[in-house]
């Protein structure tokens, strides 16, 4: 019998993560089922629980449930811990959790677009949950700098203070030059772009929003600049590649299922 995942999350229905996890289980020949639970605010650890007792194997968990989700495991790796955040889920002989967001980012930026990161000097714009999820990859992976901007200042100062050697800022303060510029806010999804000034923007080598499935306002300025400028299923993508990974011991290949998701 199939063995069954699912992607919990509030709003759910739009989710990539079912077409992704089915072409990887295809390609690997692991015999999976994966599925969408919308949850309501509040309602994780009774879904979680819900779906375990039905035989549920993991979870991949979205907005707005991955500081529950940190909070119901009972085990969390490392990268998870720095991030205090999980999105991803393991029901086997206890409840692990792992955070595969930071590394499917930095797999998109080096892996995938071919990027040194080491000795590039980062703004990361956005204090949220993907931000915070993000940090500590990219340190990891060697970055000359970084640099986290937020609407909210103090959002941003309370974040950059967890790790060391991370400058925070308000948009307006911001000087200098970032090789590349990374929006983590939610702007793009209501239209919007943060208030970065366009000299800065058009100085970057890469403008990388995490937002996919549109040309959000950030993306086309940076066109408009000249920048080189890239959407997030490709993170979306290698972070689903990781999750698979913690589940099933297997690393799927990724290059034909995002050439696939973006129609090529
Ligand atoms: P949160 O709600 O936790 O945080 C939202 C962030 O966006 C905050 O920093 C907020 O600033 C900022 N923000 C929202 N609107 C604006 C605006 N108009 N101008 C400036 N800043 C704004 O969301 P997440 O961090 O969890 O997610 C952020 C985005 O990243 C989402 O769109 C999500 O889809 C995407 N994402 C993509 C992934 C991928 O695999 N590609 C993985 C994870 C997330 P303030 O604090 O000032 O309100």
């Amino acid at each position: 019998m199939s063995e069954r995942y699912a992607v919990i999350g509030q709003p759910v229905a739009h989710s990539k993560s079912p077409w992704i996890h089915a072409q990887f289980a295809r390609a690997t020949r692991q015999d999976i089922e994966y599925g969408l639970i919308e949850a309501p605010l509040g309602g994780f650890a009774r879904a979680a629980d819900e779906f375990r007792a039905a035989g549920g194997k993991g979870l991949n968990v979205t907005l707005p449930f991955k500081e529950d989700a940190f909070r119901y495991c009972r085990s969390v790796t490392p990268r998870a811990t720095v991030a205090c955040a999980v999105n991803t889920v393991k029901f086997g002989a206890e409840v692990s959790g792992d955070n595969t967001d930071g590394i499917g980012l930095v797999r998109d930026l080096a892996g995938n677009l071919g990027i040194d990161l080491r000795g590039s000097r980062i703004l990361l714009m956005g204090a949220g949950g993907a931000a915070q999820g993000v940090l500590g990859a990219l340190l990891e992976a060697g970055v000359a700098g970084l640099t986290v901007a937020n609407r909210n200042e103090d959002k941003a100062r309370e974040l950059a203070a967890r790790f060391s050697g991370v400058a925070a800022s308000g948009y307006a303060a911001l000087e200098g030059r970032f090789d590349i510029v990374i929006n983590a806010t939610s702007a793009g999804l209501s239209g919007e772009t943060p208030a970065l000034s366009s000299a800065l923007l058009a100085r970057a080598r890469l403008a990388y929003d995490m937002v996919y499935g549109r040309e959000t306002p950030f993306l086309a300025a940076a066109r408009a600049a000249g920048v080189p400028a890239c959407d997030g299923l490709g993170m979306l993508v290698e972070q689903a590649a990781e999750s698979f990974f913690f589940w099933r011991g297997v690393r799927p290949d990724t290059a034909g299922v995002l050439r696939e998701l973006r129609g090529r």
